[in-house]
Order: C-alpha cells, then sequence, then structure tokens
C-alpha cells in the first residue's frame, strides 16, 4: 500500500529521514499551540507533529483541537527532544472533516480518566482511547494467532451455520430465529404456533454451538475448527457472559481424551506466547495500568504478578492436570469448604462446580491452570464418551485464575448404542438429530474437540475483568445498543 501507517514510520525510519512524507491520524494532544501528539490507531505510540504556528493561518491552528483528523505532510527528522525517536516539521496541514469542539467535551474524547460503565456508554468511541485501542489490537492478534496456529496444524477452517435447527447443548438458552408477524402467529389445531408455515418450515434458533455440525466434518476431513459468533440467551448478569460471543471449536478425528487435552495446552501456550512475541507496547501499557490497578486494592486481594509476568508463567509450567473426583475430595477436604467460606458448600461425589470453586482450585490449591477430567455423567451433555467405570464421562474443562472456565470439551461418543441410549434417557430426540447418529453408522471413530471462549482468552491476555471490555458491541440482557 502507498500510504503509511505510524506504526511503520516509528518501526523503520531511517531510510526515510529528511524526507518529505504525508501522514494521517487523530489529534490525542495539541500543546503550546507547537506540538501535536498524532495517532492513527496503527500503534498507541504517538508521532509527534512540529509545527511552526507562525507558518500556518491563525484560523487553522486555532481549529486544530483534541479529536481533530488531519493530514500532514512535512520532512521526518530526529527529533531533539526526550520521548520519541522521531518527528515531523510540518509543511502543509489540512483539517479532513468536522470536530465539534463543545460537543467533544462532553464525550470520553475528553482527554481525562472516564469509568469503564462510561466507556460502554459510547462503545462507538471507545477505540480512540489508548485503553481500547491496545485491547481491539490485541483482540485481533489473538484471533489470527488462533488462524496460523491450526493452520500450520493441518486444520481446516469451517463456518457452521449461525441459523440452526439443533439444539447443541440441549440447554434451551436460544434466541429462535423466525420472520412471523409476532402481532399476528398462525396456530395449528393444537392451537400452538405453526412452525411450518415459518420461513425454514420448522423452528430455528440462533446457534448455539457449532460442535455437532463441526463433528460431522471432522468425520472427513479430519481435523476441522470452526471460529464463528455464538449466541446465548443466558440471563445471567456476570462479568464472564455475554448473550452474542465468538466460540472457536476445534473437532479432530481419531484423538482420544488426553490428546484433546494436550491440544488445548498446546493451542493455548502459542497464542499467548504469539500475543507476547507481536504485542509489546499494547501489553506493556496494560501491564503498567493492571498494576496501578493492584495498588488501588487491599493487599490481600492484590495479584501475586504482573501481567506480563502472568502470562510467561502459565506458558512456562505444565498445566496441572487433575480428575474430578480428585478435585472434588480436594475440595471436601479444604479449609473453606469446612469453615463454610463457599457460598455452596462442596457435599458429595456428583455435584457441579461453581466458578468459586474452579477458582478456589487455580488460584488458592494449586496456583496454576488446571485441566479438570472425568466429570460425572449427569452434570455433562449427552454427546460426551461414556467411561468404563458406568459413572463418569471424557469431559475436560481448563480452568484459568481469574477467568475460571475458558475451554470446556470432551471425547465424544462414538459407539452408536451408546449414545442412543444416552439420547433416550437425557430426552434428546433421535429423529432431530438423524444426521448427527448417522456418523455413528459409516465408518465411526474415536472423536474429540472443545470450546474456547474467545472473549475469556481476550479478558486473560488484556488483564480486563469485565468481558464487556473485550468485545467492540457487547450484547447482554437488556442491551443491544448500537
Ligand atoms: P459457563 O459454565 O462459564 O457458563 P459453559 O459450560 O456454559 O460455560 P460451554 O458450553 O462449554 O460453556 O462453552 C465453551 C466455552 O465457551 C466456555 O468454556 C467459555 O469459554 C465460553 N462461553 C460459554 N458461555 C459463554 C458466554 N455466555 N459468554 C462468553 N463466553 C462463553
Ligand atoms: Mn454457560
Amino acid at each position: 500500500m502507498e500510504k503509511t501507517t505510524i506504526k511503520e514510520l516509528l518501526g523503520d525510519y531511517k531510510k526515510l529521514i529528511h524526507h518529505d512524507i504525508t501522514v494521517f491520524g487523530w489529534v490525542r494532544a495539541f500543546r503550546s499551540n507547537r506540538f501535536i501528539a498524532l495517532n492513527d490507531g496503527s500503534t498507541i505510540n504517538n508521532l509527534q507533529i512540529v509545527v511552526n504556528f507562525e507558518e500556518f493561518s491563525e484560523d487553522l491552528i486555532k481549529n486544530i483541537n483534541t479529536a481533530s483528523s488531519l493530514k500532514i505532510t512535512g520532512e521526518l527528522v530526529e527529533s531533539q527532544g526526550a520521548g520519541q525517536s522521531i518527528e515531523i516539521l510540518a509543511k502543509k496541514i489540512e483539517i479532513l472533516g468536522d470536530n465539534f469542539f463543545e460537543e467533544m467535551q462532553t464525550t470520553i474524547l475528553q482527554p481525562k480518566k472516564h469509568s469503564l460503565e462510561k466507556l460502554r456508554e459510547q462503545a462507538h468511541l471507545r477505540f480512540r482511547t489508548n485503553l481500547f485501542g491496545a485491547i481491539f489490537r490485541i483482540r485481533h492478534s489473538v484471533s489470527f494467532a488462533i488462524h496460523q496456529y491450526f493452520n500450520q496444524n493441518q486444520f481446516f477452517y469451517l463456518n457452521t451455520p449461525i441459523i440452526t435447527g439443533a439444539d447443541a447443548e440441549g440447554a434451551g438458552e436460544m434466541f429462535g430465529v423466525s420472520n412471523f408477524d409476532l402481532n399476528n402467529l398462525p396456530k395449528n389445531e393444537e392451537g400452538e404456533v405453526d412452525f411450518e408455515q415459518d420461513f425454514f418450515g420448522r423452528k430455528t434458533n440462533l446457534t448455539v454451538s457449532g460442535q455437532l455440525e463441526g463433528e460431522t466434518a471432522s468425520m472427513g476431513l479430519g481435523r476441522i475448527y470452526t471460529f464463528g459468533p455464538t449466541f446465548r440467551a443466558e440471563n445471567s448478569n456476570t462479568t464472564r457472559h455475554l448473550a452474542e460471543f465468538w466460540m472457536v471449536e476445534p473437532e479432530v478425528a481419531f484423538n482420544d481424551l488426553e490428546d484433546n487435552i494436550d491440544l488445548a495446552e498446546d493451542f493455548l501456550k502459542y497464542v499467548i506466547q504469539y500475543v507476547l512475541d507481536n504485542c509489546k507496547d499494547d501489553l506493556e501499557f496494560l501491564d503498567k495500568r493492571f498494576s496501578e490497578e493492584q495498588k488501588q486494592k487491599p493487599e490481600k486481594d492484590r495479584a501475586k504478578e504482573g501481567l506480563i509476568e502472568k502470562l510467561e508463567n502459565v506458558i512456562a509450567k505444565r498445566f496441572k492436570r487433575v480428575s474430578y473426583t480428585e478435585a472434588i475430595e480436594i475440595l471436601m477436604n479444604s479449609k473453606e469448604n469446612k469453615k463454610g467460606k463457599f457460598q455452596f458448600p462442596v457435599e458429595n461425589w456428583g455435584t457441579d462446580l461453581q466458578s468459586e470453586h474452579e477458582r478456589f482450585l487455580v488460584e488458592k490449591h494449586f496456583e496454576s491452570p488446571v485441566v479438570l477430567f472425568d466429570y460425572p455423567k449427569d452434570i455433562k451433555a449427552f454427546y460426551m464418551r461414556q467411561n468404563d467405570d458406568g459413572k463418569t464421562v471424557a469431559a475436560m474443562d481448563v480452568l484459568f485464575p481469574g477467568i475460571g472456565e475458558i475451554i470446556g470439551g470432551s471425547q465424544r461418543e462414538e459407539r452408536l448404542n451408546i449414545l442412543k441410549a444416552k439420547m433416550k434417557e437425557m430426552h434428546v430426540d433421535e429423529k432431530e438429530l438423524w444426521w448427527y447418529l448417522d456418523t455413528r453408522k459409516f465408518g465411526s471413530v474415536p472423536h474429540a474437540g472443545f470450546g474456547l471462549g474467545l472473549e475469556r482468552l481476550v479478558l486473560f491476555v488484556t488483564g480486563m475483568t469485565n468481558i464487556r471490555d473485550v468485545i467492540p458491541f457487547p450484547r447482554t440482557p437488556k442491551n443491544a445498543e448500537f
């Protein structure tokens, strides 16, 4: 491309010294009618523009403010001042568009500290801030690294449907899709809504997971992954749940549970390493922000490691692999449980783990990412492979510090008769999933996969604490602005 970004300039300027160049960007600050800090979004770093105001009209100078959009041509020189390597001595300045200064000052573009809540209300402007610039550049790098990892490991990127007739989890937390006139719904003889008259001739919903369709593809292509939007109408207003989030779901023929855990660990470490190697400036900014935030907290609640240190440590160590049964023992015998410190006391084998239990294991007991496996069959989905003990299934969850569950997966039940029995037991309609069952009829093989919530991984690598701050336009209960 012809146009130069500020990132390119700051990185590789030697051959351009004393040349005239043109740059574009937004004003972050204009000091003493002389120094413009210009940012174009390509990097967190600003380019310094030196303006000799006597050479420009008073009118032009007066109209350059915070948030102004500019095109500047000038000589690139090595900077005399501290704080930057190069600067541009402006020869020509063009204001590219309106900037309503008075109004700007009531927005988050006004250069002062704004709360994250306030920033969320103006989500369309937060891309201009250092914080959200850093977060969304990192989000991009995480996505890129995910594709790169799978491509390097011979996985095929597969797009599963967004509108589907299948309910992957059987959990019912789905958004329906219909083009009926809601004020005039056609009814059948039983007086129920007649979906046969709807667009698809049946009831459909937005996907909660691409897994079942992904499995069918892996039964021919071998290694596939999906990476797309997922929708869950769960009415849980937490800092870890969105109604619309992006999920990455590899599905691999011939893999068993251990292969699946190995893949999850290798994959997470690759992506985190990629961010460490390629997002230095943004990470350093977030690292500093993270430490400042810790200082505001009481001593006992402070993180033991800095952000970058935390990422490096996660890569260095092997994740702890612990069976559900072992984990329950640890939890039942813990001081916290005995002293009634858990909101949900752990009383017996078979109970589902709450986020407080997961975080106890990761943050207090093991002080390491933990992979829990072999869960009781009654608390997991119908497609998970039954273990020989008859009590557990080959499921696995990866738990991360500060996050809790970041990945959930399993080896899938490949034996037709066992799968059918399980579906019956769990009231999953065989007729609806005839195509899924077909994969167990014609050359069925052991296979396994998992789902990673992209936003939970971005939360982890940026050190942010609310999932609404790592997706450009969050969708949560009672909130779908923009
Ligand atoms: P949780 O118990 O945290 O609600 P889950 O068990 O419902 O998660 P899965 O159905 O296993 O999650 O989905 C796989 C992954 O997708 C999870 O490990 C998590 O990273 C992510 N995920 C699930 N639900 C959400 C959500 N509502 N918002 C953001 N990410 C989610
Ligand atoms: Mn959930």
